[in-house]
């Protein structure tokens, strides 16, 4: 096991209050050990022990790992076209989430290896060392069960979504197709998931269909997120909050009964921007929610139709602007809030025993992450992703 001292931090960002400042934990001039797993020690630069190994930060600033707890990362495809239509504002139907299914279920498995394993690897230069990884794209129990497959190799926290829309085979019969998802194709996919998700929206799922999808999950051992209040006030927040889901996302209609049942619950409220940014949508009540209490996270939902967006440095960009999040709450909610929304507490902070997951920023101080947009100011990555 070797031992590495980061020292001449300018700014840590620790998320541990009792290490330092405010809820961000922040110190000055600071310097940090680990080893290859954890976190062994925080302080200030002067007092910093020896170790095997020392990384000279040059005065840039270093926070943890990003927590990415909502992506889309295995698919085949892209729908560029769809998406300048959308900004252009001309009719276009090129079959949405279907045309993703349509060419996911054409590719091998290797091209779709390939295709998360350079995804990812667009996260992780950005700083991202956690990730949560959705099927969905492919709506037949063989099929959702070898995407679930490809994400088990790139991750540990695999969501079962079986119940992302109707395929195109099933309209004309929505309850078999519930029926499937909550019968064999949860009994082949739950073993090698941990989470089940359900889009409750207008044209996914109605509340009904995902509770019983929902519940069957929660029942064969999984645990819950639901994908709500996206399109309209469609019952998916109070729906998590019911069945305690980790995690509602999206919520980008809320009302204030919403906002009270998460404050009351522990459901975390997963805002996803880059969806709003890339469908011209309306942005969340980020400081609605952090006013009132509720846990707020940050994620790219990296995905091909509504938000093709691999970089956390932009989704802080549009929080701190555009939603009016403050620099260090943004940040908070997209490393500690993300784990919150996986209910992980070995990441997403540098407190002591947190897994040794550490971004090194080429700035000197967080909040260029945000002040910079389209820049890559992050230099060097440590720990798992
Ligand atoms: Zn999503």
């Amino acid at each position: 096991m070797t031992t590495r001292v980061i020292k001449n931090i300018s700014e840590l960002t620790t998320n541990d209050p009792s290490l330092g400042v405010g809820v961000t934990g922040r110190l000055h001039d600071a310097a940090i050990v680990i080893d290859d797993d954890r976190v062994l020690w925080v302080g200030p630069n002067a007092e910093s022990p020896a170790a095997d190994e020392m990384i000279d930060v040059h005065d840039s600033a270093v926070i943890p790992g990003f927590v990415d707890s909502h992506t889309h990362l295995v698919f085949a495809g892209e729908r560029s076209e769809e998406f300048e239509a959308r900004m252009n504002g001309t009719p276009y139907d090129g079959g949405g989430i279907s045309s993703t299914v349509a060419s996911t279920r054409a590719a091998s498995s290797n091209e779709l290896r390939a295709a998360t394993e350079k995804r990812l690897g667009e996260l992780r230069a950005g700083g991202v060392t956690t990730v949560e990884i959705k099927s969905g794209y492919a709506l037949t129990l063989d099929g959702e069960s070898r995407l679930i497959d490809i994400a088990n190799e790139f991750s540990d926290e695999v969501t079962f979504l079986g119940a992302h829309v109707v395929p195109p085979e099933y309209v004309n019969d929505r309850e078999a197709y519930v029926d499937l998802v909550r019968g064999p194709m949860l009994e082949t996919c739950a073993p090698k998931s941990k989470w089940a998700d359900v889009f409750c929206d207008r044209g996914a799922f109605d509340v009904d269909e995902s509770r019983a999808i929902l519940t069957a999950a929660k029942s064969a051992g999984l645990q819950l997120r639901v994908h709500g209040n996206q399109l309209g006030a469609t019952g998916g927040v109070a729906l998590a909050v019911e069945l305690d889901a980790a995690s509602v996302d999206h919520c980008t209609y809320l009302s204030d009964d919403d906002i009270d049942w998460l404050r009351a619950s522990k459901t975390v409220a997963t805002l996803l921007p880059g969806a709003d940014f890339s469908t011209r949508a309306d942005y969340s009540s980020a400081r609605r929610l952090r006013d009132r209490g509720a846990v707020v996270a940050l994620a790219t939902d990296c995905n091909p139709g509504t938000s093709y967006v691999t970089s956390m440095a932009f989704v802080l960009s549009i929080a701190v602007r555009d939603m009016r999040m403050d620099f260090d709450d943004a940040l908070w909610s997209a490393t500690r809030g993300g784990a919150a929304a996986l209910r992980r507490d070995d990441v997403g902070h540098l407190g002591i025993g947190a897994r040794a997951d550490v971004v090194i920023l080429d700035a000197p101080r967080a909040a260029h992450l945000a002040y910079r947009p389209g820049a890559s100011i992050v230099r060097q990555v440590i720990g798992a992703a």
